[in-house]
């Protein structure tokens, strides 16, 4: 829909009355907590529940999955979970858009250096190009002795920083890679 000026001013101030008239009932003492547990309730009611984990760290906190007509409908803590007792950090708490979110990036984009516009690539290609650099780094930044004759065989001239969204598994392997290239500078965001 086109946004003129005068249905964006008609959609605030309708939003604002609304939000208003919603702010007045909570200042009056209204409990509006029912209401909105009551819509969550009717929204997966017919839902199909399965358990899962949220996929972002280590903590491992326990969710529960509700889908319909092949389609999901909402993620959140799982009480029975001993890990969170319901509880997801902001993080977890958005898993949801994992799967729905137009927004999401879900192909490589490369700029090349000194370009000003992303060129999409297969994900094939990205993959060979990071190894190749990789590989290139490595071999000649390798040190195998250092000036006094100790054994090194080491590089720094790679660092490998890990995210959040990086499990248990994932961190293992990237681990190995890294020290099998003889890479020292290892670190992860998420230190919990
Ligand atoms: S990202 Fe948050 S919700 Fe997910 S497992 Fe870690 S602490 Fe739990």
């Amino acid at each position: 829909m086109e946004v003129s000026r005068r249905n964006f001013l008609r959609t605030s101030l309708g939003g604002t009355a609304a939000g208003t008239a919603l702010g007045s009932l909570a200042a009056l003492g209204a409990n509006l907590a029912p209401a909105t547990a009551r819509a969550q309730e009717l929204r997966i009611r017919d839902a199909k529940t399965t358990p899962g984990v949220c996929p972002y760290c280590a903590v491992g906190c326990g969710t529960v999955v509700h889908a319909a007509g092949g389609k999901l409908l909402n993620i959140e803590g799982d009480v029975r979970s001993p890990v969170n007792q319901g509880n997801l950090c902001p993080k977890g708490a958005a898993i949801f858009q994992l799967h729905e979110n137009k927004n999401r990036a879900t192909k490589v984009l490369h700029r090349a250096p000194g370009a000003h516009a992303w060129e999409e690539w297969d994900l094939e290609r990205a993959m060979n190009r990071v190894a190749e650099l990789v590989k290139k780094t490595r071999d000649e930044t390798f040190v195998e002795k250092s000036k006094d004759n100790k054994t090194l065989n080491h590089t720094l001239g790679i660092f490998s920083l890990g995210g959040a969204t990086m499990d248990n598994e994932w961190n293992h392997v990237q681990q190995k890679l890294m020290r099998g290239l003889g890479v020292v500078a290892i670190e992860n965001q998420a230190r919990i």
